[in-house]
């Protein structure tokens, strides 16, 4: 987890003075970085609003100066709904708070993953019902490479059509991340019912009220649950 940055912020003008006024400056500064942090800290993701932004891990480094803030956060997933609202909602958190030029800023290194989530959101999640996410899957980094193949006409013959559906198979059971578990239970996937903690539950559907989430049931005590899926 990053740290307050505070290289390049303005020491504070006001009251120090003496031979101890840069180091209290200096501290005022980290105070001041402090208060920024623990102001964007609490603002909430829009779909999972029991996790705060520093609970989700998005919340990457708060810089204050005056009274102007820089906020860096790094997007849970590429075209997520919930970016911009919580760009709004942290300028809002941070003018209410008293500082009046805000910027958030995106940073897409080191990127985020299920794994930024803390602790204490895994906690949270489970107390609201919700199976935190597994350790995330692994990817490689830099390019992905993409196989593509050529689409068949429809009215190829039933042969040639079960080729293809052969190569569109291979495809699935290639693909790596969030869209691989289709179908598995809790023995492979390790989500845990929240509610009873009965490793026996399966997936309903892929995707519940939001994208980040599945729908599964436990089959010890029937309870449908929502469980953030592993990105
Ligand atoms: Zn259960």
């Amino acid at each position: 987890m990053s740290t307050f940055t505070t290289s390049g912020i303005r020491a504070w003008q006001g009251g120090a003075s003496g031979p101890d006024s840069s180091e209290r400056s200096g501290q005022a500064v980290k105070d001041d970085a402090a208060r920024a942090w623990a102001v964007a800290g609490t603002v909430t993701d829009p779909e999972l609003p029991m996790l705060t932004l520093a609970d989700l891990g998005v919340l990457r480094d708060v810089r204050a100066d005056g009274g102007r803030v820089v906020v860096s956060i790094t997007p849970t997933y590429t075209g997520c709904p919930a970016m911009d609202t919580m760009r709004d909602d942290l300028v809002h958190a941070l003018n209410r708070a008293g500082y009046d030029d805000v910027e958030v800023r995106t940073v897409l290194s080191p990127p985020w993953s299920t794994d930024w989530i803390s602790d204490d959101g895994r906690r949270k999640l489970a107390e609201a019902g919700i199976a935190p996410p597994g350790a995330a899957p692994t990817h490689p980094s830099g390019p992905i490479p993409l196989t593509l193949t050529t689409r068949r006409p429809a009215d190829v013959p039933a042969s040639a059509a079960s080729r293809t559906g052969d190569v569109v198979d291979e495809a699935r059971a290639s693909s790596h991340g969030a869209f691989s578990a289709d179908g598995q239970d809790a023995s492979e996937t390790g989500v845990a019912c929240p509610r009873c903690g009965s490793a026996q539950t399966e997936e309903v559907s892929r995707f519940s009220a939001t994208a980040c989430k599945a729908l599964r049931r436990c089959r010890a005590c029937q309870e449908p649950f929502e469980h953030v899926k592993e990105i």
